[in-house]
């Protein structure tokens, strides 16, 4: 299966659960991007424990982008049962936050007394690379640009085989960084954006660096995305008001929709 992307998790901030949530799904964001014989993966929020049931037994090498290192994007990756795998390697890609190295940030929320085990005791072959503008693995291509969040955030634009995925996980868009954003994932085949609050909240709550999903549909729609799923959902948005969010949402772009964790899309 190639130019496949599966939705592992879609929430933002922190992990859910309740029949509340059952059908946008509980697990923070994880993305898993196949194009051009490669595994990338996007953030290792609790989702991205569906990695192991979505790879082949010789599916041996993935590499993860990390957009930034606030916990709900990185929880999972100490219990991913590839990291146990010995002949399983990862390599982990993130741009320098808070003074820190991606190993230094990935190795301060998974060491004790916050974590019994150091990723550098898991059995797999685990990598770290800093985060360059542009990079090759292999026939994909990895952009990145700098989003509007607390901390920082590296969005991304990953091309390969003729058609191009952007992540815009964690960003505010303020009318600079929508602008920004237009140009950046212009023409993509898939927009992946932050839309965690409502216009209302946006107003409140904007500072904290999320965006409102109307303003991600209408970012898809002036960059000419062919398909747009906006993610990083309220954890206290139910499945109801996701349902309600995502027909305001089609209305602006009738190729926009609100993402669904387990949802397979083809490109
Ligand atoms: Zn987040
Ligand atoms: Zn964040």
């Amino acid at each position: 299966m190639d130019k496949q992307v599966v939705i592992m998790g879609a929430r933002g901030s922190v992990p859910v659960s309740g029949k509340q949530f059952e059908k946008y799904g509980c697990a923070t964001t994880s993305v898993l991007v196949r194009l051009c014989g490669r595994i990338i993966v996007i953030d290792a929020g609790s989702g991205i424990l569906a990695l192991p049931r979505l790879l082949g037994a010789g599916e041996k090498k993935a590499a993860l982008l990390l957009s930034h290192p606030h916990a709900d994007h990185l929880l999972g990756l100490g219990m991913c049962p590839k990291l146990m795998e010995a002949d399983f390697r990862l390599d982990i890609y993130g741009a320098q936050r808070g003074g820190m190295s991606v190993r230094r940030q990935v190795g301060r929320l998974f060491s004790p007394p916050l974590w019994p085990v150091g990723t550098d005791m898991l059995s797999a072959d685990i990598r770290y690379h800093a985060l360059k503008e542009s990079f090759s693995l292999g026939e994909v291509t990895v952009e990145s640009t700098e989003g509007v969040h607390s901390g920082g955030v590296s969005v991304f634009r990953i091309s390969g085989g003729g058609v191009s995925v952007v992540y815009a996980g964690d960003t505010n868009l303020t009318e600079e960084q929508y602008a920004h954003l237009a140009e950046f994932a212009k023409g993509c085949d898939l927009l992946l954006c932050d839309g965690q609050y409502t216009d209302e909240e946006w107003i409140k709550r904007g500072s904290f660096g999320h965006s409102g999903y109307l303003a991600a549909a209408r970012l898809g729609r002036d960059a000419g995305a062919k398909l747009v799923r906006i993610v990083h959902h309220d954890p206290f948005r139910t499945d109801s008001e996701l349902d309600a969010a995502a027909e305001e949402v089609r209305r602006i772009y009738r190729r926009a929709d609100m993402a669904r964790e387990g949802e397979e899309i083809l490109l």
